[in-house]
C-alpha cells in the first residue's frame, strides 16, 4: 500500500514539475501561468505535446529545441526529477493519513517558492496567498476525516506563531529577515504544526541551522561575498521538509536522548 501511493505520487510529481517549472519561469516575471502555451524562448514555436513529456523529451531532444536547437536548460528535467523524488517521498510518508494532499502542495509550492528565492530574490504573493487558502482547506478537510480537530487547531495556532515569531525577527533586522520570509513562514507554520508542536520547533529550528551552516560555508569557499545577499527561503523550505518527512523520528529522539 505505501509503496503504491508512493509510486503514484511520484508519478504526478512528475506532472506537477512540468508545471511547476512554468510558474518558476512566469510568476516572477508577472506573465499567465495558464496562457499562452508553452513555446521555446529561442523561436517561439509552440512546444507540442510529444515534446512535453516530463524528462524523456529534454532527453529524447538531447536538450535542444526540436525546430531551431536552442539549448533547453537541464534545470527543466532536475526540476521534474526533483518533485517527482519528493513526491514520491511524501507519499510514503503520509500514505495512510488524510493530509496526503495538503503536504503534497506544500512540497510543490516548496520547490516553486526557493527556485524562484534562489534566482530572484522573492517569495511571490501570488503563489503565498493561494497556497495558503488551499492548505487551510486540506487541513480542515484531513481533520474533519481523521476525527482529529486538534490537530487543525494546533495548526492554525501554529501558524500564527510561527508567524509572529518571524515578524519579530523582521522588526528587529529587516536586513538579515526580508518580510517574504514572515509571510512564508504561516504557511510552515501551519504544516509542521499538524504534525505537532516538536515539528514546528525543530522545523523552524532546522531552517535557521541550515541558513547559518551554508551561509558560513558559501562566504568561506568565496561563493559569496560577506556582503551579497542569500535569499533565506531555500533553508526554511529545507528545514521544513526535514521536519515534515523525518519529524516523528527526529522529535522522539530529541525527547529521549536530546536532554
Ligand atoms: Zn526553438
Amino acid at each position: 500500500m505505501t509503496a503504491l501511493v508512493a509510486a503514484i505520487s511520484g508519478v504526478y510529481g512528475l506532472v506537477i514539475g512540468s508545471f511547476l517549472n512554468v510558474v518558476i519561469w512566469r510568476v516572477p516575471r508577472k506573465e499567465s501561468i495558464v496562457t499562452p502555451p508553452s513555446h521555446c524562448p529561442g523561436c517561439d514555436a509552440k512546444i507540442a505535446n510529444r515534446d512535453n513529456i516530463p524528462v524523456v523529451s529534454w532527453l529524447l531532444l538531447r536538450g535542444k529545441c526540436r525546430s531551431c536547437g536552442t539549448p533547453i536548460s537541464a534545470r527543466y528535467p532536475l526540476v521534474e526529477l526533483l518533485t517527482a523524488l519528493l513526491f514520491a517521498a511524501v507519499g510514503a510518508r503520509f500514505a495512510h493519513s488524510w493530509a496526503l494532499p495538503a503536504y503534497l502542495v506544500l512540497t510543490g509550492a516548496l520547490i516553486a517558492l526557493s527556485l524562484i528565492d534562489l534566482e530572484h530574490f522573492l517569495l511571490p504573493n501570488r503563489i503565498i496567498y493561494p497556497v495558503d487558502g488551499a492548505l487551510l482547506v486540506l487541513f480542515a478537510g484531513a481533520s474533519a476525516l481523521e476525527h482529529d480537530w486538534g490537530a487543525f487547531g494546533r495548526s492554525v495556532a501554529a501558524g500564527v506563531v510561527a508567524f509572529a515569531i518571524f515578524y519579530v525577527i523582521h522588526f528587529v533586522s529587516p536586513r538579515g529577515m526580508g518580510f517574504g520570509d514572515v509571510r512564508l513562514s504561516f504557511l510552515l507554520g501551519l504544516s509542521l504544526g499538524w504534525l505537532g508542536w516538536g515539528e514546528l520547533a525543530g522545523g523552524l529550528f532546522a531552517g535557521f541551522v541550515y541558513g547559518a551552516v551554508i551561509g558560513v560555508a558559501l562566504i568561506a569557499l568565496k561563493v559569496q561575498g560577506r556582503k551579497q545577499q542569500i535569499p533565506f527561503g531555500p533553508f526554511l523550505a529545507l528545514g521544513t521538509m526535514t521536519f515534515v518527512l523525518f519529524g516523528e523520528p527526529l522529535v522522539d529522539w530529541y525527547r529521549h536522548f536530546g536532554r
